[in-house]
């Protein structure tokens, strides 16, 4: 459902991806990990075409993100949801209105119907209760659940996660990766999921990636991935308690 070829990026002489090439299958979670500044968030980006990149291709659906309409790009967008890192909620703005954000963006829907699918979607993560409050009278596990409510409110095909689970203690984490195999196992969403949780990738992933200085080293499923002699994978997995 995505595909990305010689995805290569530089700052400046910084070279952040170099020539990565990755295929997201229709239907399976991939976890995306790799150390902090490995180029985790910058590859997210450029898949999701919040940036171009200098060279390379990333299709979307068979569709070239970096050539094709602006209102194919927004059909394209409409089929994706994305979590950034950190919960990314506006702060100014309800929990409700925060999910009500891409409802209003993206499509021509009525006020009364997107307050009832904003409704829906917040009681499908346990916030129906909470939909009035402000992103800072929320924990933290209940703003990733906005987040998450948020990103998937035009039931899009694809969803993408930056670390999701940062900063939530372990009961808290588990419980969202819950909920991201939920969507996964009932409504077939891809996920995309950029993670330094070995623990969380292992529970929800069915195949695994690994950036390493701006190149893909290993796209395995799980049970080659846990199995891999690599040091720098066998460096994460000996993480896991
Ligand atoms: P983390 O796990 O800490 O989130 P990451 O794998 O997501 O790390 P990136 O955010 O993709 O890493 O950053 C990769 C490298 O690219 C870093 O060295 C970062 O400083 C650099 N970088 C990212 N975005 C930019 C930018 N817009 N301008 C300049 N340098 C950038
Ligand atoms: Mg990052």
């Amino acid at each position: 459902i995505i595909s990305v070829r010689g995805l290569t990026v530089s700052y400046g002489d910084h070279r952040v991806l170099n020539g990565v090439d990755l295929d997201i299958q229709r239907g399976e979670v991939l976890a995306l990990l790799g150390g902090s500044g490995s180029g985790k968030s910058t590859m997210l980006r450029h898949i999701i075409g919040l940036e171009h990149p200098q060279s390379g291709t990333i299709l979307v659906r068979g569709m070239d993100i970096n050539r094709c309409s602006p209102a194919e790009l927004k059909a394209i967008r409409r089929g994706m949801g994305v979590a950034f890192q950190g919960s990314a909620l506006f702060s100014s703005m309800s929990v409700a209105e925060n999910v009500e954000l891409p409802l209003r963006e993206l499509t021509t829907l009525a006020d009364p119907v997107i307050e009832i699918m904003t409704y829906i979607k917040l009681a499908s993560v346990g916030l129906g209760e909470a939909c009035k409050l402000l992103p800072q009278e929320l924990s933290g596990g209940m703003k990733k659940r906005a987040a998450v409510a948020r990103a998937t409110a035009l039931d899009p095909e694809i969803v993408v996660f930056d670390e999701p689970s940062a900063g939530l203690d372990p009961i808290v984490a588990a419980e969202l990766d819950e909920l991201i195999l939920f969507l996964n196992r009932a409504f077939h969403m891809t996920i995309l999921i950029v993670t330094h949780e070995m623990a969380s990738a292992l529970r929800i992933a069915d195949r695994l990636a690994m950036l390493y200085k701006g190149s893909l080293i290993a796209v395995e499923s799980k049970e080659s991935f846990t199995a891999s002699t690599d040091p720098r994978i066998r460096q994460f997995l000996d993480r896991v308690p």
